[in-house]
């Protein structure tokens, strides 16, 4: 049995609608769809998962949402009626549009929560009544009813254990069955979704649940490429990643899979295959536990703009038992996430994606750190960008950091900060987001070209 995910740019219109269609009967193993919301079917078109946030803002702030409401009806119904699909369809969409845009807002979050998963949910009808109305019998499931519950944490949730244990049993249906992405259950009962993106979440657990011989997630891009195309010219395409670097790679940038869609494949040892929706045929990218490697080999550079550096230098730090804790709490505190510490003798940074920093946080860390740490000098620095070199053929491969360093060097660009985890499949480069693309591309001359 294999579980298979189709992300939004695969069922932006009906067009790619009847693609997928075509990809589940194609094979028979196929036996589990996990959708995403209708994506962009042009570069400046407007996903249905923001059209739904937009609608559901302009709820939240009293304004008139029926324009916005009718937009979104307006894509499905389009969808429907160019599938040939019966009009009961769209009643049913349009019904449940209505019924999420007119909930109880008194807890906004809730409220954007049982928003944003409408895309999900009505793109799970439509597909469903797509693939039965071209004689494939299959059935939209509920994550309600098929047992998918999450932790309470609106638009950031997690999966609860025993969703594992009530979702095997969805192997056992006859139809195949159509389950939408991104969002699940509380215990309470209500809904809370993922963090954007998350589908392919959604289809990691499911295939962990039914222990999936293959978690097919359909994209729009033959392959995952070793850099992004947008900075480097025709990157070289990879056949197969492990899934720790798969998850660095995607943590670091690469948009290709969530990189909390990882785990719950890693926990059940499923093999991911990452495929074109647009190319079925095309072999794709295997994300497996392990795989042969060459040393002194690097399989990707990710790259990402946006995050900002706390600067804390203070003498004799290094004799100072608790400092990195009191630091990282004050962080903790003020509710502000760091991605990573690298420190020195008497200095210690704490970096931060900056759009989880607000001015009055920062405001408040930055007092508290002068206030209750008595350090010598606080600093604070926007615009760094992260540039991660991945691969398991770093392992104990000499000269790899030299070699990063000397092309960086040649192009003028000034390092930061450097990071390296002791996993040893990476390492990580701070530079100013101005040398952002000419850092990708100096290295990927030097490990690629
Ligand atoms: N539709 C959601 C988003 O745009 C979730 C997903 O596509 O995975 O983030």
């Amino acid at each position: 049995m294999k579980v298979c995910k189709f992300g939004g740019s695969s069922l932006a219109d009906a067009g790619q609608v009847i693609k997928v269609c075509d990809i589940i009967a194609s094979d028979s193993s196929r036996r589990i769809v996990v959708v995403s919301a209708p994506g962009k079917r042009f570069s400046d078109d407007i996903k249905v998962t923001d059209l739904l946030i937009a609608c559901a803002n302009k709820r939240l702030s009293g304004e008139d949402t029926k324009d916005a409401l009718a937009l979104i009806v307006e894509r499905f119904a389009g969808m429907a009626a160019d599938l040939n699909l019966d009009n009961k369809i769209v009643d049913e969409i349009a019904a449940n549009l209505k019924t999420c845009v007119d909930a109880d807002i008194s807890d906004p979050e809730r409220f954007m929560c049982g928003m944003k998963a409408a895309g999900e949910d009505n793109s799970a009808r439509l597909v469903a009544a797509a693939l039965s109305s071209r004689g494939i019998p299959a059935s939209y499931l509920n994550p309600a009813d098929g047992g998918l519950l999450l932790s309470e944490e609106h638009g950031n949730a997690q999966i609860l254990p025993e969703s594992y244990v009530n979702l095997a049993k969805i192997a056992e249906y006859d139809d195949i069955t159509v389950f939408p992405g991104f969002f699940g259950y509380t215990k309470g009962g209500d809904i809370v979704t993922f963090p954007r993106g998350g589908s392919d979440i959604t289809g990691a657990v499911l295939s962990a649940a039914v222990n999936a011989e293959l978690y097919e997630n359909f994209t729009d891009v033959d392959s995952v490429l070793c850099a992004d195309p947008g900075i480097v010219d025709d990157p070289a395409p990879v056949a197969e990643l492990t899934f720790r670097e798969m998850r660095e790679l995607s943590y670091a940038g690469f948009g290709v899979l969530h990189d909390e869609a990882i785990q719950p494949a890693v926990g059940a040892g499923i093999h991911i295959c990452i495929r074109n929706t647009n190319n079925p045929s095309a072999p794709g990218t295997l994300v497996l536990p392990e795989r042969k490697y060459k040393s002194g080999h690097i399989v990707g550079i990710a790259s990402s703009a946006g995050f900002s550096t706390i600067y804390v230098r203070k003498y004799l730090l290094n004799r100072e038992i608790g400092f990195g804790r009191r630091l990282l709490q004050i962080f903790e505190e003020e509710g502000v996430s760091y991605e990573h510490t690298p420190s020195g003798i008497d200095d210690m940074s704490v970096i931060v994606k900056a759009n989880n920093l607000s001015v009055k946080q920062e405001e408040c860390i930055i007092t508290r750190i002068k206030d209750e740490l008595k350090v010598d000098d606080v600093e604070i620095e926007h615009g760094l960008a992260l540039i991660m070199i991945v691969g398991e053929g770093m392992h104990y491969s000499i000269g790899l950091t030299a070699k990063v360093v000397g092309a960086l060097a040649d192009r003028g660009v000034n390092i930061e900060m450097i990071n390296q985890g002791s996993s040893e499949i990476s390492i990580m480069f701070g530079v100013k987001e101005a040398d952002r693309k000419s850092a990708v591309q100096a290295i990927y001359g030097a490990f690629f070209s």
